[in-house]
């Protein structure tokens, strides 16, 4: 069904697998399993049953009525993962990962997590399944994420602290691989986005693509037809790439993924990768990076924790290559007035990645004719980011 990646794991030039030695057995083993689970009619029934009686699928598509009228133009419409259970789209492919995991007789499932968000949503698909999950993270994410660390624990999760270098994600991504590298025989890495070595970019997208059948099937139903344009956040790309394999072959559907601007556009102020960033490997792949003059990894900011990772996503950067995809960017300023703006017009509060496709949507919308529709993923609520919002900047004016 979908033409890539090939079957070395590349999505034109971009993707592959770059590994210890050690670990390529391992990880042709888990892409040959993961081949032929995807046409396994059982494994399929299982994941659509998990979604359908404990996830709570199929997410409505919502006409936001308020925003429309106040901006003007395109009608815009939500794919709402904030209902999702957890509260966003990653339980998607935790759900899958997990389940994964227990075809190929694991008994665990390794991770790291940077704000904490990819942690809870396999903690919570670990429990479900009935795997043990163990679930690294920087000391310093620890001190500054501590619901959701309290969440993981009563989720029945171990959350080892690192307490190696700058203490945050990249060490925790370093002790956790580790960890695997010694226990792969009875334990599953599962990756938090569409990154990572072959097989991953493919398999967290073959599970979020159920965003992408949905809402093409939901946006007809209101409107009889497809929509103009599909905007979705780009961090790893997982929610975006979800969405937008509804539509990949609707050629005149205009896709926009939306990279996090920040607070500025010097290196080290945004996590705006595709737009502003070059070819290299990292994490076990090749794709588009931020890095500095010496070629090392650049450090990056966004106020939404979920998308400052100096990568994206191997398709990300192939649909950028072929024209595929537009990306554009949305700055913090920004994300913040969609937050306080989509809470009032719509009565639905955004998670603040979200809040970057809302907040390109807006800028869209009056460019566009009231015939035409937008359609944006809400990949989550914004539950987790009230209190950080509101002790910082307030409660908003409108
Ligand atoms: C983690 C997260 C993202 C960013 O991840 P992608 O892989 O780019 O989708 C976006 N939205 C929410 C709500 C998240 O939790």
């Amino acid at each position: 069904m979908n033409a890539v990646p090939d079957d070395r794991g590349y999505f034109g030039d971009f993707g592959g697998a770059y590994l210890p030695p050690h670990l390529e057995e391992e990880m042709a083993k888990v892409a040959a399993m993961y081949n032929t689970l995807k046409n396994d009619p059982e494994f399929l029934a299982e994941i659509t049953e998990i979604q359908k009686h404990y996830q709570g699928r199929p997410t409505p598509v919502t006409f936001l009525r308020g925003l429309t009228a106040r901006q003007g133009g395109a009608q815009i419409y939500v794919k709402r993962e904030d209902l999702n259970h957890s509260g966003a789209h990653k339980l998607n492919h935790c759900a899958g990962e997990v389940l994964l995991a227990k075809r190929l007789g694991k008994t665990k499932v390794i991770a790291e997590t940077g704000a904490g968000q990819h942690g809870v949503a396999l903690a919570t698909a670990a429990a479900y399944l009935g795997l043990d999950c163990e679930i690294h993270m920087g000391a310093i994410d620890i001190e500054k994420e501590h619901p959701n660390v309290i969440r993981m624990q009563l989720l029945g999760a171990k959350v080892v602290p690192v307490t190696i270098g700058q203490q945050t994600l990249k060490e925790a991504v370093d002790s956790a691989f580790e960890t695997y590298a010694q226990e792969f025989d009875t334990a599953l890495y599962c990756i938090g986005s569409v990154v990572g070595p072959h097989p991953f970019p493919m398999m967290v997208r073959d599970f979020q693509a159920v965003v992408g059948t949905e809402a093409r099937q939901q946006i007809q139903d209101h409107i009889g037809r497809l929509p103009d344009a599909v905007v979705a956040c780009v961090g790893g790309g997982s929610n975006a790439m979800g969405l937008f394999s509804g539509f990949l072959a609707d050629e005149q559907v205009k896709l926009y993924g939306v990279e996090p601007g920040g607070r500025g556009t010097k290196l080290g102020e945004h996590a705006a990768t595709i737009t502003y960033g070059s070819p290299g490997i990292i994490h076990g792949f090749n794709t588009l990076l931020l890095t500095d003059e010496d070629g090392e990894i650049a450090p990056v900011y966004c106020v939404a924790s979920g998308l400052d990772y100096p990568g994206v996503g191997p398709e990300h950067a192939y649909l950028h290559s072929i024209n595929r995809v537009t990306y554009e960017v949305a700055n913090d300023q920004e994300a913040l007035d969609a937050f306080y703006t989509l809470s009032k017009s719509d009565g639905i509060i955004p998670a603040l990645e979200s809040a970057h496709a809302i907040a390109y949507a807006m800028r869209l919308a009056p460019t566009m004719s009231a015939d035409q529709v937008i359609l944006v993923n809400l990949s989550g609520r914004g539950d987790k980011d009230i209190d950080f919002v509101v002790n910082t900047y307030g409660l908003g004016n409108e």
